[in-house]
């Protein structure tokens, strides 16, 4: 059975978006941009953000990686899902539903950049800077959370809870 403890309300989520969007909107005024959201967890987080930009989105896809166990790491990272199209000399945002040890993000960073894009940015929902063992630090950060395991936004447990507006801390009970 699980528990859920709100961490993050719609509202909050909904303002806290459309101030990190303007942000990005004044960095990158005058260039356009290749956005990227990472799947299966930003694609709300993708959805809610490029409707808040003013800045010229040239392309929107997603890309998926496989998640790794443990501290089973570097090794064994496959996309699951490519982008199809050339990054060279763009500006690629990518936008992660959240932050956690910084090792997907930071593996991603590394090969995406073999493909000379003219710049990266990463733009994350939540962050757990707490948990980091890389030195990943991502350019925009909607919410700095505490080391709780949370669901909602896009987010899941399992596979369920994705579509909840709120956050909200899970906790798993035994029956
Ligand atoms: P890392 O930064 O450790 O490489 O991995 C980040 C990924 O771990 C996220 O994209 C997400 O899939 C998963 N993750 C980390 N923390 C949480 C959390 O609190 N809730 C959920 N649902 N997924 C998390
Ligand atoms: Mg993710």
């Amino acid at each position: 059975m699980a528990a859920f403890d709100l961490m993050i309300s719609a509202e909050e989520i909904n303002s806290k978006v459309k101030e990190v969007a303007k942000r990005i909107s004044e960095d990158y005024k005058g260039e356009s941009i290749v956005v990227i959201g990472v799947l299966t967890g930003a694609f709300i987080f993708t959805s809610d953000l490029v409707r808040e930009l003013d800045v010229d989105v040239e392309t929107l896809d997603f890309i998926q990686v496989s998640s790794y166990s443990g501290d089973k790491s570097t090794g064994n990272f496959v996309f699951k899902k490519d982008i199809s199209f050339d990054i060279s000399g763009k500006n690629i945002l990518l936008v992660e539903d959240i932050i956690d040890t910084g090792r997907t993000l930071k593996k991603l960073c590394e090969m995406l950049s073999m493909r000379n894009p003219k710049s990266i940015k990463i733009c994350t929902a939540f962050d757990k800077p707490s948990r980091r063992v890389t030195d990943l630090v991502p350019d925009y950060n909607c919410f700095t959370i505490p080391d709780e395991f949370i669901v909602g936004y896009g987010l899941d447990y399992d596979g369920k809870y994705r579509q909840f507006k709120d956050v909200k801390i899970v906790r798993i009970k035994d029956e």
